[in-house]
């Protein structure tokens, strides 16, 4: 067999997944279809992570406190940011303060400490900048916000340092049941293997391909990014239900700007968009706005499907929008799983370790005089909106699993996520990642094999 374990997508579930088994004495590939892993986690680098108490499914709130108390453990080993900024989920009607006693009662009976019921004046006391009117909310205390790429590609980093092969660029065509195994037919090669995780959406089977589940309900989620500038900065998750099937959500992201989703609605325009949003931010004006983007917003459990794990086949179905808090405890039950179904021992020479990553952002004056003085590519700002330099994007190429695209290095870096969007770095971006790869920036892509950024040279500058 090529692989004791092949486990399909480098999604944060795949990569998690990767992380757990890379701590045992097998042999194991990661085949992932795009340039880079994590690649649709989300479009703004913040994540909710969720506790268990405002989902009506008790076994997704069993993985959500569990994948909530192991995301604070791995942010801490991995020294990234994990921000408890609590939930208030608010009400000022009679049958939204029925649905908060519903979901108070809920997660007492589920356990989760730290959830309360609070009334008027307590709610403008954990969130003053709350302008609007409030009768009731539920208050979890559990609720943070983390930035998921970083987890994803942290668990994908020491995995790739304990000995697992992430095969990048390849799509998995085919899985076909052997003598003791499967063989796993990809784009541009086939692989036995004694068992298969498969994280990736859609089945495919013995030639025959299936959409994924499609008891999956999906609907729109329409953001609104808000800048800095924003009168009254809300440092809480705040949710204010419109109805039974539409809410806002404010999420307040990791470089202090204010996420606005809204759920319920199809594609929304900016000005309806900005209305919805004064359900919680009240005096929200077009000029403070960054960005707004809509994306699928999923509600359809979350399943571990061994059901075939006596043949050696796993499968994780399903989407929904807690899958990055409930990821590791995916990936522990999978460990649990394989562990009851294969002889496995532990490596004694396994790194529970990301290497060292410098954020010259977050150093102090004199933190940043000694990296410069170690190399003084730390000292070229690249990005000045978000104080990005030349020595980390350089670092995020050259890492165990490097930035190839624009946007991983986006993603690794948050360069081009500040006020100007990136229109004052792609072009160095590109020179750089050209230059460490050694390519012509032409070739250079944004994401994707035909995201292509630069089309053709129009006249020969030296600097290009
Ligand atoms: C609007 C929105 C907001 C969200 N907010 C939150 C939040 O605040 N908190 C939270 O906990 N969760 C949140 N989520 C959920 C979360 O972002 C996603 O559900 C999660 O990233 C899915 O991870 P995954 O690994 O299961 O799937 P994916 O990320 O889809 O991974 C599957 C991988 O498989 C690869 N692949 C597909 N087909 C093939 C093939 N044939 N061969 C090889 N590779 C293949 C894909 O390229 C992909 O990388 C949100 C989701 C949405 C849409």
């Amino acid at each position: 067999m090529d692989y004791d374990v092949l486990i399909l997508g480098g999604g944060i579930v795949g990569c998690a997944v990767a992380y757990e088994l890379s701590k045992y004495n097998i042999n194991i590939a990661l085949i992932e279809k795009d340039y880079d892993v994590a690649n649709d986690v989300s479009l703004v680098n913040t994540a909710v992570v969720y506790d268990g108490s405002e989902t009506s499914d008790y076994v997704m709130a069993k993985l959500e406190n569990s994948g909530m108390k192991l995301i604070q453990k791995h942010c801490e080993k991995f020294n990234l940011p994990y921000k408890r900024v609590g939930a208030l989920r608010i009400s000022s009607n009679d049958s939204g303060n029925k649905r908060l006693d519903i979901m108070y009662n809920k997660a007492n009976e589920r356990g989760i400490l730290g959830v309360h019921l609070i009334e008027d004046n307590a709610i403008y006391d954990i969130e003053p900048n709350l302008k609007i009117k409030a009768e009731k909310a539920l208050y979890s205390e559990n609720i943070a916000v983390i930035s998921p790429y970083n987890l994803a590609i942290s668990y994908a980093e020491v995995a790739a340092d304990n000995g697992v092969n992430f095969r990048l660029e390849e799509e998995v065509i085919d899985i076909k049941n052997v003598s003791k195994g499967f063989k796993v037919t990809t784009n541009k090669n086939k692989f036995t293997c004694k068992f298969v995780v498969n994280t990736i959406p859609s089945e495919i089977f013995a030639g025959r391909y299936v959409e994924g589940k499609n008891e999956v309900i999906n609907k729109k989620m329409n953001y609104i990014l808000f800048n800095e500038n924003l009168d009254n900065y809300i440092n809480s998750v705040i949710i204010n239900d419109i109805d039974e099937d539409a809410f806002v959500i404010n999420i307040p992201t990791a470089s202090k700007e204010n996420l606005i989703g809204i759920k319920g609605y199809d594609f929304l325009s900016l000005e309806d968009g900005l209305q919805l949003s004064k359900s919680i931010l009240q005096d929200v004006k077009k000029e403070v706005v960054m960005n707004i983007f809509t994306e699928t917003y999923s509600k359809g459990n979350t399943l571990i499907d061994d059901n075939k794990i006596q043949d050696g086949y796993i499968k994780v179905t399903g989407s929904h929008y807690s899958k990055i808090t409930i990821a590791p405890a995916i990936a522990e039950k999978i460990e649990e799983s394989l562990k009851t179904n294969m002889n496995i021992t532990k490596k004694r020479d396994y790194v529970d370790k990301n290497r060292e990553m410098y954020t010259f952002k977050n150093m102090s004056k004199e933190q940043r005089n000694e990296i410069i003085a170690l190399d003084s590519r730390y000292g070229n700002i690249i990005c000045s909106c978000n104080n990005v330099t030349e020595g980390e994007i350089i670092d995020c190429i050259r890492r165990p699993l490097g930035a190839r695209t624009v946007e991983g290095v986006k993603r690794r870096t948050g360069i081009g996520l500040g006020s100007c969007n990136g229109s004052y770095c792609k072009m160095k971006i590109i020179k750089i990642l050209a230059r460490e790869m050694n390519e012509s920036p032409l070739s250079i892509v944004y994401d994707s094999m035909d995201s292509k950024v630069l089309v053709s040279r129009i006249k020969e500058f030296n600097e290009i």
